[in-house]
């Protein structure tokens, strides 16, 4: 933006007003335009792409306000100053309504005019400055994707496949030592490439519209085959799952794979977070304008100061060693991208000590503004 010459364009009917406006800006430094009425008016904005418009309200023909509306159409960034007769507020602060930055009351001195359109066109470089900002902070996000998928990614995948080998005692045969720390080094690795394939779902989802796969997707038996498997691992902690009776209909509108790793997520973390002789209880129930599906724990519960933050990326809670599980604190951020992307949400409530209930809402049916 620097060094680039700035472009105002005076847009009225009064031949002296154009002129001495033009005067004071070509005197400033500025590239002045001028249009006589507000049909060539528009005709400039579209060619010349000004960074602010000056406009008199009242002019023949198009009126200034119909410039206005037609000019945020061509540009809905475009700052305009709209100049009132003396004493219409109604008709500045109509203006304004319509999207106009500022407005300039007749009679007015060159220091008055200067004031206002220099801050105008600060406006006006910072929502362009804002835009560019924007476009390289997405680029940024898709070049680090692909990045951490590639560069990252592949190449843990290939060093997990050599520890598989060397474990498996293909390459020569392993001392119990030796064997100890390379699975250790290799559990490193599949927390190292679970955080990573977690955190790759999670910037994907904010680019992926998932409405292609959207359906009437029976969560009852979705959630069945989720119990089933999760059942033998649970029972190895002491824990023991269960699916209540559904209350109404369990149908909820969404993509099945998405909304099963939402209960997968949740499911895991009430079964990890969760002490011998616990329980995780699962029921589905009809809402008015939602369905709910409720996942109850008896586990080690959330204490009430990490409840803001419970849905940030990366947020975990700090445990004691002996109760440190694994992680990367990004199931929940995970599972509430999903849900919310459904039009759904996700709300816990928790007891430290006691056990947590999160509940998942979901759409019954297709929204009108589903395409
Ligand atoms: P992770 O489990 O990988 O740490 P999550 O995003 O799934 O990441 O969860 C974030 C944190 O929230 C966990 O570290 C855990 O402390 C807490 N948490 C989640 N679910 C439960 C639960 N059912 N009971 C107790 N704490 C939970």
């Amino acid at each position: 933006m620097a060094g680039e010459v700035l472009t105002i364009l005076v847009i009225d009917d009064e031949e002296s007003m154009r002129d001495s406006c033009s005067q004071i800006f070509l005197k400033d430094g500025f590239r002045a335009e001028t249009a006589e009425n507000g049909e060539v008016g528009l005709k400039k904005i579209e060619e010349l792409h000004p960074h602010l418009v000056l406009v008199d309200l009242k002019m023949a023909g198009l009126s200034g306000f119909e410039v206005l509306e037609r000019g945020l159409q061509l540009d809905k960034d475009l700052v305009f100053v709209v100049i009132t007769g003396y004493a219409t507020v109604e008709s500045a602060v109509e203006a304004m309504k319509k999207g106009a930055y500022d407005f300039l009351p007749k009679p007015f001195s060159p220091e008055e005019l200067r004031m206002i359109i220099r801050r105008g066109l600060e406006r006006r470089l910072l929502l362009l400055e804002t835009k560019a900002l924007r476009r390289e902070k997405k680029l940024m996000e898709e070049n680090f994707v692909t990045m951490v998928s590639h560069q990252l990614r592949s190449p843990l995948a290939a060093i997990e496949q050599y520890f598989e080998v060397l474990l498996a005692g293909m390459v020569a045969p392993l001392d119990a030592g030796v064997k100890e720390m390379l699975t250790r080094a290799e559990e490193r690795l599949a927390g190292l490439l679970q955080l990573i394939n977690d955190w790759l779902d999670l910037s994907r989802l904010g680019q992926v519209r998932t409405t292609d796969a959207m359906k009437p997707v029976a969560l009852r038996p979705l959630l069945g085959r989720l119990t089933e498997f999760w059942r033998p691992a649970a029972a190895k902690s002491g824990v023991t799952l269960s699916l209540r009776k559904t209350i109404g209909s369990d149908r909820a509108w969404g993509d099945e794979q998405s909304l099963e790793q939402i209960f997968s997520n949740l499911l895991s973390n009430a079964v990890k977070y969760n002490r011998p002789g616990g329980t995780v209880a699962l029921a589905v129930r009809e809402e008015v304008a939602a369905v709910a599906v409720e996942i109850r724990d008896t586990g080690v519960g959330i204490p009430a100061e990490h409840m803001p933050r419970l849905f940030d990326p990366f947020f975990r809670v700090k445990r004691t060693e002996d109760r440190e599980e694994k992680g990367t604190g990004l199931g929940l951020p995970i599972a509430k991208k999903i849900a919310e992307s459904h039009g759904g949400r996700i709300e816990v409530e928790s007891k430290e000590g006691r056990g947590s209930t999160f509940t998942v809402f979901l759409p019954k049916e297709k929204k009108e503004t589903d395409h």
